[in-house]
């Protein structure tokens, strides 16, 4: 559903009063409204967790571990355990998990961990020529990481997106898949704990990704598709993705912040700003 006129209009009229009805602001304040509330009608969250700052938290039963990337349970696999259910680049200190077992863990630590490190230290540096990192790669590792937390029973949608996350040739099939940009949200103050968050899409009937997943840290969001999915065979090539630097679920979102798309379809064309 898109929002018509007059909420688009009040929305950004709101946006104007929180900052202090500052005027130059018209336009972006249209635009992130618009955006804004396409994410609201559109999209539910989740899933969300804090990732620092807090005791750890696990994920999966202890007693009764089983791997949600490729299903196997002891004594099958093997589950050296608790480790970290996403990556420490992003922010996490607390998150575990239980539901990857030792072989998919190294298997994604090899063939994406690195690259995904990187990109996020790149990005956190501000440095958009950063070419240390394999761009296919470094999506896979967020789609990874956004695929250890969804909810259990979203599983069953991303079958082909887990393959594609575990299989370590990276140039395969990286060009069928549409959709392969990162929103870069960057935010006036810093996010005082990193988090993750996933939203679902409400009706399959609309053009957008059935989920988004957004990590915080620092002063900035990653904000992915997830590809692959089976909700999404009939869109994947046209959807449009909201642009929302925030989905935590706390509080309004941030009144201002600069986007950068960063395509990682391939090593080709690498950065778009898109700006006031
Ligand atoms: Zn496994």
């Amino acid at each position: 559903m898109h929002p018509n006129h007059d909420q688009i209009a009040l929305a950004a009229y709101h946006r104007w009063q929180r900052r202090g009805h500052a005027h130059g602001w018209h336009s972006y304040d249209w635009l992130a409204a618009e955006q804004e509330l396409i994410f609201a009608l559109n999209y539910e969250l989740i899933a969300n967790y804090r990732l620092d700052g807090i005791a750890p938290r696990d994920l999966g039963d202890e007693d009764d571990p089983r791997c949600r990337f490729c299903e196997a349970t002891p004594p099958r696999a093997s589950f050296e355990s608790p480790r970290l259910a996403l990556p420490a680049s992003l922010g996490n200190e607390s998150l575990r998990s239980f539901e990857v077992c030792d072989d998919c863990h190294a298997a994604h630590a090899e063939s994406i961990g690195t690259d995904l490190d990187r990109f996020v230290a790149a990005m956190k540096r501000g440095d958009l020529r950063d070419r240390s990192y394999d761009p296919v790669a470094a999506f896979k590792g967020l789609a990874r990481a956004a695929l250890a937390v969804v909810p259990e029973e979203e599983m069953q949608f991303f079958e082909d997106a887990i393959e594609w996350v575990s299989n370590p040739d990276h140039d395969l099939d990286s060009r069928s898949i549409g959709g392969m940009d990162c929103y870069l949200h960057a935010l006036p103050d810093a996010w005082s704990f990193s988090w993750v968050a996933i939203a679902r899409r409400l009706d399959d009937a609309e053009p957008f990704p059935y989920l988004l997943a957004f990590f915080g840290t620092g002063n900035l969001v990653f904000q992915v598709p997830l590809p692959l999915c089976v909700r999404d065979e009939d869109l994947e090539t046209t959807w449009t993705v909201p642009r929302v630097p925030s989905s935590f679920g706390v509080g309004r979102g941030p009144i201002e912040s600069r986007l950068v798309v960063v395509p990682l379809a391939s090593a080709g064309t690498r950065m778009a700003l898109v700006g006031r």
